[in-house]
């Protein structure tokens, strides 16, 4: 018999698949292949850094039997955290902005987690906000623990040590472009740094970043796609780890998430969109033997009311007669 004795070690291992239609290149192109990470069992690359978090949280004493995990999420790092203390018997608090759709509440709620629902239009200081409140729980609930993916080393180490071992065995070592969108920047950063070393600096490492993130230069300016960029500068990020930055719209991000979908088969989230825009320039610029990755977070069933949905886009300005012309028709 083959069988896994906990989800858990589901984590990870995550497959390649060549991406035949949206990454087009100038004939001969470079190979262009998707790392799929809503393979995991919690639906995104996510479980990757909420078992390592907790695995150190376990090792170091900080998180005790029967403990509880208290973190500021609404959604991926939450489910993945989620499966994991349930598997493992740790209670788990949310702390979400009321902005945050009730599916994606209701989700965090049926693996099992409690969550607190805080208003969002408070400055982030003020007692009532979700920073604040996630604070006060983890610390006064008994045996509570906040992960702090923002500032938790094991978040880029989870890449450090499976993402990108992974890729480096997946292409036999032929990889010569790795992509990724930057949120925490754990991903970049840990998977980054890996195939750096092991290629001898080779591996052309390039971040997608919504416009208006600072990442790509901007100053925190509002933007749709969700899980990327951000308005200050996290420890998680590496500033070094860089080769490019290719900043991408929101409307080209969602386009493309949209032709993934119905050209791919792959149904996606916004930031794998993003991702693959950036990729589509990277492989403009490859050479016919560049073996080029892109990483896809997370699965689309999240986001079925929104980037999917031609109303939701129109009322973003993103279409012009909904239900007739849809975003991917435009922007083709
Ligand atoms: N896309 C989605 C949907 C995410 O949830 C995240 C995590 N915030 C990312 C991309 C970015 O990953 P990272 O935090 O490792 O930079």
């Amino acid at each position: 018999m083959r069988y896994s004795d906990s989800l858990v070690e589901l984590i990870g291992n995550t497959p390649l698949v060549r991406l035949r239609h949206t990454a087009g290149t100038a004939d001969p192109g470079p190979l262009v292949l998707a790392k799929v990470e809503y393979f995991n069992p919690g639906g995104s690359v996510k479980d990757r850094i909420a078992v390592r978090m907790i695995d150190a949280a376990e090792q170091s004493g900080e998180l005790r039997p029967g403990g509880t995990i208290v973190e500021p999420t609404s959604g991926n790092t939450g489910i993945g955290l989620a499966i994991v203390a349930q598997q493992r018997g740790y209670h788990c608090v949310f702390v979400c902005p009321d902005k945050v759709s009730g599916d994606k509440v209701d989700a965090l709620r049926a693996y099992g987690a409690e969550v607190v629902v805080c208003p969002t239009a408070v400055d982030p200081a003020d007692p009532r906000s979700y920073y604040s409140v996630s604070d006060r729980l983890a610390r006064e609930t008994p045996g509570g623990w906040k992960p702090n993916q923002y500032a938790n080393v094991n978040n880029p180490r989870s890449h450090y040590e499976t993402t990108g071992p992974e890729l480096w065995e997946q292409t036999d070592g032929r990889i010569t472009h790795f992509v990724a969108g930057v949120g925490t920047g754990g991903t970049i950063s840990g998977t980054g740094r890996y195939l750096k070393e092991v290629s001898g600096g080779r591996v052309q490492i390039i971040g997608a970043d919504p416009e208006g993130s600072v990442y790509s230069g901007g100053t925190g300016r509002p933007y749709l796609v969700e899980g990327v960029g951000e308005d200050f500068w996290p420890d998680t990020y590496d500033r070094t780890i860089c080769d490019r930055i290719v900043a991408v719209s929101d409307a080209d991000s969602f386009a493309m998430t949209r032709r993934l979908a119905r050209e791919e088969g792959l149904l996606v989230g916004g930031s794998c969109g993003m991702a693959v825009v950036a990729a589509a320039e990277v492989a403009k610029h490859a050479g016919p033997d560049d073996v080029v990755v892109v990483l896809l977070p997370d699965g689309g069933r999240g986001y079925l009311s929104k980037i999917f949905n031609d109303t939701w886009l129109s009322d973003y300005g993103f279409v012009d007669t909904p239900g007739e012309e849809t975003i991917g028709d435009v922007l083709r």
